[in-house]
């Protein structure tokens, strides 16, 4: 099998594996028991936490621990919402988000939220003109994915914060769960920030929002106070110092993956860009681990079932998305309702072969020449 789908999910790396096994056996007491082994637990907690926050710049109770991106993403959304709702009820975002951001909005709306989408350029990358004319003083919150899922277009955060600054009541949330552990995220002028560590090979099933000190959010989960008052439940212990290995092997390993990474991506276009019949989407404001084409004249479906027959697993969209609907960031960008019908993702990682590479495009071939008319 040729594992194509990294955006998706990566598989967990075996020595951040065995730190989540040995901690599950050593620490079975809940880190907020006032005992000696709860005592014990919480401080592997501390220790875990402080790592992640010194990775990533910023304070330890500015980590809220959740079940993944998406909770995240609804915590940040619904929460600033919920908080600061006597400010305004205007939210703006971008055509290219995620499901669990466009649908955490789509929500608001249905309750009384006005939502504004922010024009992209050609590039996909955000209009900071558009965005400066769409920013009201009821403006409450601005979510934007630094990197989006299916065409991998990084956004120039830095850029953007500044037009969010000057408004005292308007939040900046973004959404880093394809960008953490792959590229460096500036969080100067950014309020919350999402990231799930089964994106850079971390484990499962557990998802982390920054939030700024300073910030406050209406809880999605009410109950105890856990590590924070804003989400409450068992902290999981193991799963909270397997994420800190997993970002600390992703931050120290991230320019040389991102190099090779980067040579394999290259291969692919010079590649593709052969066929009469494929449009690269990704642009080159795209991050190397995704790359995302159309195919006219053939079904993206029948596609990626043919690839996964030969042993290739690849996306058409979003692994959240649902088949047959359009790729929405793809139909931002390209305004072609035929590119956005056919597209397939191809991510890669460092684990990535060109041994893999050479067998796909060969794949690749063969099923393009059988299925595009
Ligand atoms: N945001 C982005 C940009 C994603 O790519 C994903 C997952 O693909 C999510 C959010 C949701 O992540 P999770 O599966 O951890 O809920």
């Amino acid at each position: 099998m040729i594992y194509l789908d990294y955006a998706a999910n990566t598989p967990v790396d075996d020595s951040v594996l065995e730190t989540y096994i040995e901690i599950s056996k050593k620490y079975i007491a809940n880190p907020n028991s006032p005992h000696a082994l709860g005592k014990a637990a919480l401080e592997e907690l501390n220790k875990a936490t402080r790592l992640m926050a010194q990775l990533l710049g910023v304070k330890e109770n500015e980590l809220i621990y959740t079940s993944g991106a998406t909770e995240s993403n609804n915590l940040a959304i619904k929460g600033i919402a919920g908080q600061y709702k006597k400010y305004g009820h205007h939210i703006i975002t971008t055509p290219l988000e995620h499901s669990s951001v466009s649908g955490a909005v789509a929500y608001l709306q249905s309750k009384g939220f006005d939502i504004d989408y922010v024009d992209i350029d050609k590039n996909g990358l955000v209009d900071l003109d558009s965005l400066k004319e769409l920013i009201r003083d009821d403006t409450i919150l601005v979510s934007i994915c630094m990197v989006d899922s299916e065409v991998g277009i990084k956004q120039h955060i830095s850029e953007i914060a500044p037009i969010i600054a000057d408004k005292p009541h308007c939040y900046f949330h973004i959404d880093a769960t394809q960008a953490v552990g792959k590229i460096k995220v500036p969080l100067d002028g950014v309020d919350l920030m999402t990231f799930a560590p089964h994106k850079f090979y971390g484990p499962n099933g557990f998802g982390v929002l920054f939030k700024r000190e300073n910030v406050l959010l209406e809880p999605l989960i009410n109950g105890g106070i856990s590590t924070t008052e804003f989400r409450s439940g068992t902290p999981v212990l193991p799963l909270i110092v397997s994420t800190a290995k997993a970002l600390s092997i992703a931050f120290e390993k991230m320019e040389e993956r991102y190099n090779y990474v980067s040579e394999l991506n290259r291969m692919l276009r010079d590649a593709l860009a052969q066929y009469p019949k494929v449009k690269i989407n990704s642009t080159d404001e795209s991050i190397p681990f995704i790359l995302n084409l159309s195919i006219f004249g053939a079904k993206a479906e029948e596609f990626q079932a043919a690839l996964s027959d030969n042993g290739i697993c690849l996306s058409t969209k979003s692994a959240c998305c649902a088949p047959g609907t359009l790729s929405r960031p793809v139909y931002a960008l390209t305004k072609d309702r035929k590119a956005a019908l056919s597209t397939l993702r191809i991510s890669l990682s460092h684990l990535t072969t060109n041994d893999d590479i050479n067998t796909f495009l060969a794949c690749f071939d063969a099923i393009y020449n059988k299925l595009v008319k």
